[in-house]
């Protein structure tokens, strides 16, 4: 038989054996006070920045609150009012109103374009969709503001943010929003605008030509058809007045 297994010695509380236990930890939890502390203040290294410290640098990829683009060759807005953008928004948050001619605009004017960030969820959907690069993605991500009005942004504000924008990936050498973004503006320059005004106008000219010599050419042969009966028919009564007579 094999003898029964002993029981544990039990510990003996110790009072000083806790007094040291509690000071180790004390001067551990100090250790990572104080590092931070150095941290913070000397070093800048400060995990959570005060305005005052300036901010972090914003990576590359981030996808911030939505702006408008200008486009910089030709100083339009590129902006066709195509609606897609509103039309995919799963939030319903972007309101678009256009006109159906500018002068010197390409496609439609938007004159009313409204983004709502009480709603916008910065899913991307919209500017994955536009096809011009007139929505993008940008840095800023301070928009707090004290009512909910404060969030809807009307175009005059979304191009401030999307030529804030433009203007940084310039300076960082990235180039303009159509390098970036790699989609291409459709607006002209107004010497352009002209030149392509002047082609259509030319292009209407030659249709209206066509389009007159072709009734010309379909009202001849029915003008000699009549004029060939109208012979018969002078023919016909001679010959009547001649038995006649
Ligand atoms: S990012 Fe998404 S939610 Fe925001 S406006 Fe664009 S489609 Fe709508
Ligand atoms: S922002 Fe883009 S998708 Fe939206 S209406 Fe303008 S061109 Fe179309």
């Amino acid at each position: 038989m094999t003898a029964p297994p002993k029981p544990p010695i039990p510990v003996k509380p110790s009072y000083w054996h806790d007094f040291w236990d509690a000071v180790i930890t004390i001067l551990k939890g100090m250790a990572v006070t104080i590092k931070n502390f150095g941290r913070v203040v000397f070093l800048r290294q400060a995990t959570t920045i005060t305005k005052k410290w300036g901010s972090r640098p914003i990576a590359l990829r981030y996808r911030g609150t939505i702006g408008l683009t200008i486009d910089r060759r030709t100083g339009k807005e590129n902006c066709i009012g195509c609606l897609a953008c509103e039309r995919i928004c799963p939030d319903h948050c972007i309101h678009i109103e256009t006109i159906d001619d500018k002068p010197g605009h390409k496609g439609k004017y938007p004159v009313v374009f409204i983004i709502d960030n009480n709603l916008c969820s910065l899913c991307g959907l919209c500017v994955e969709a536009c096809p011009t690069p007139s929505l993008i993605h940008t840095d800023v991500w301070q928009i707090g503001g004290y009512s909910h009005r404060d969030l809807v942004f009307d175009k005059q504000r979304l191009l401030e943010i999307g030529e804030w924008q433009q203007e940084k990936w310039i300076r960082m050498g990235l180039g303009t929003v159509d390098q970036v973004t790699g989609k291409k503006s459709m607006q002209m320059t107004d010497e352009e605008w002209q030149a392509e005004e002047e082609k259509k106008r030319a292009a209407a000219a030659a249709r209206a030509q066509r389009a007159a010599a072709a009734r010309q050419q379909t009202a001849r042969p029915a003008a000699e058809r009549h004029g060939k009966v109208t012979a018969k028919q002078e023919e016909g009564k001679q010959e009547e007045t001649t038995t006649e007579g």
